[in-house]
């Protein structure tokens, strides 16, 4: 018993919301599209779970936060599913599929077959068992991925005020839900592995601009170790955590941000698997021409770079989806995927974003004392490859994306630390 489908994406998450809603605008008919997801809610936008929602005041709730939202596009509710005849198959796993005949079994046993499939199954995050410590499954150890892990945090910073939380990890999920266990009135201390937070994107200059203002507000900062143990109570709920430099730090809450790994188990020895990711060409098609892959599974050709890479950000999985849903409905209109790599991040009444690639020789300019608007060029091979901006405005954003595309010459570093931001704007 099963039914069939002409599309079918696998995972419920940003970039199946961004491909249901590009599907409707390119004219998929009634009862074509299937969406399934172990997830018990329609589409969201994953970034508001660790700012909006875990405000002390007026969090973000859904259905506030549906796809497409953040980009600011229509809400897909679950009535806007309904009413352009999309089939949401919600809180259900899909076990296996058979990329070769087309056809996946979900977990209550069903079932499906299509036509074309586009994997969407995003990534979970990494456990602290997978580094040989024991505890994860304590009621006030965090992580922070979907839905239920922010329900679940949201509950333990409530029962935390006043209280001491560690956060394990400085990359973008340390740094913001420090920021917003701050904001909750809760003492943090951050361990970072590194010399310092957000090692792979910051330069040294940049990390301690932000650690500064962190230490500002009471955050402490332990670097160079790592956790290694949990000391417990009677309830197994976790009372301190130990570190590898002995040091030993009260902890009524932890909250773990180490890193991901993509949901591509169910395609391993289906389809052609490179840098952790599933590959696609620069249509998002994977190595079997019925399935496409798009998100944080996909490792996809950036043209800019000719290079293959897997990104784990918003807005690539908003991009990449629109991009597979216009080369299938659309194949002779649709060019190659030529995408700039963007991220953001946004705490406290900080917000930045980054486009292109963090190579090479760095330039900073802007104003890091106050703190208000500054940043920072990458330099390869005498091109500017790389702008990173704090403070900037929509419109500062647009011309430093625009500028970074173009892979401007770069004749003299230190006129270009002089121009500072001025630079791009004569790109
Ligand atoms: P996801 O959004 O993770 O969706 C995958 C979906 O597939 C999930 O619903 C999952 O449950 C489901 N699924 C997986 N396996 C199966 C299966 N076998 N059967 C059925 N369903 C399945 N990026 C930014 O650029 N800026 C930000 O500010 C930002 N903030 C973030 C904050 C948080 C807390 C997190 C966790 C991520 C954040 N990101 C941010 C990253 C961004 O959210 C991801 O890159 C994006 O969600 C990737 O989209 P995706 O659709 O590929 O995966
Ligand atoms: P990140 O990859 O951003 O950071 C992981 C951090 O954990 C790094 O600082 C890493 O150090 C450190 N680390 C790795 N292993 C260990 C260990 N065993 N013990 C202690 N520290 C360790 O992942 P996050 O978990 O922060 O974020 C998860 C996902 O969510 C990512 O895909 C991220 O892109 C996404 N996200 C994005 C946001 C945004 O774009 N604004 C916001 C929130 C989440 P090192 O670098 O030295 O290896």
């Amino acid at each position: 018993m099963g039914r069939a489908f002409v599309y079918v994406i696998v995972g419920g998450g940003v970039a199946a919301g961004y491909a249901a809603l590009e599907f409707t605008r390119k004219g998929v008919s009634d009862g074509e599209l299937c969406i399934i997801s172990d997830e018990p809610v329609a589409p969201y936008e994953r970034p508001a779970l660790s700012k909006g929602f875990l405000l002390p005041e007026d969090p973000t709730r859904l259905p506030s936060f549906h796809t497409c939202v953040g980009a600011n596009d229509e809400i897909l509710t679950p009535k806007w599913y309904k009413e352009h005849g999309i089939e949401l198959v919600l809180g259900t796993r899909v076990k296996s599929v058979d990329a070769r005949r087309l056809t996946l079994v979900t977990s209550t046993g069903e079932t499906i077959t299509y036509n074309f499939l586009i994997i969407a199954t995003g990534a979970r995050a990494l456990k602290l068992e997978e580094f040989g410590v024991e505890g994860s499954d304590a009621e006030n150890v965090c992580y922070l991925r979907d839905l239920s892990d922010a329900d679940r945090l949201a509950t333990a910073i409530q029962s935390s005020s006043n209280g001491n939380a560690v956060v394990i990890g400085g990359g973008y999920i340390g740094m913001e839900c420090a920021a917003s266990l701050v904001i909750n009135k809760i003492n943090v201390t951050m361990v970072l592995a590194g010399a310092h937070c957000m090692a792979r994107l910051f330069t040294p200059k940049i990390a301690t601009f932000y650690e500064d203002y962190y230490m500002g507000k009471g955050v402490k900062f332990i670097k160079g170790t790592v956790l290694t143990s949990f000391e417990f109570d009677s309830d197994k709920k976790v009372t301190a955590v130990n570190l590898k430099d002995g040091n030993q730090l009260p902890a009524d809450l932890v909250v773990v941000g180490i890193g991901i790994r993509p949901n591509i188990s169910l395609f391993e020895g289906q389809l052609i698997i490179e840098k952790g990711g599933i590959k696609v060409n620069s249509q998002m098609q994977s190595s079997e021409s019925s399935v496409y892959a798009i998100g944080d599974v996909a490792t996809f050709p950036v043209k800019l770079y000719g290079e293959m890479r897997r990104l784990e950000h918003v807005d690539f999985a908003r991009k990449s989806a629109r991009h597979a849903v216009s080369a299938i409905m659309e194949p002779e209109k649709t060019g190659e995927f030529d995408y700039l790599p963007c991220f953001y991040s946004r705490f406290f009444a900080f917000s930045w974003q980054f486009y292109g690639d963090h190579v090479g020789e760095v330039v900073h300019f802007g104003e890091y004392e106050d703190g208000k608007v500054f940043g920072a060029y990458w330099v390869k091979e005498g091109h500017l490859v790389g702008c990173f901006l704090e403070g900037g405005t929509k419109e500062q954003y647009e011309t430093i994306s625009k500028a970074t595309q173009l892979k401007p010459a770069v004749t003299d570093m230190e006129e270009l630390e002089r121009e500072g931001l001025g630079f791009t704007q004569t790109v």
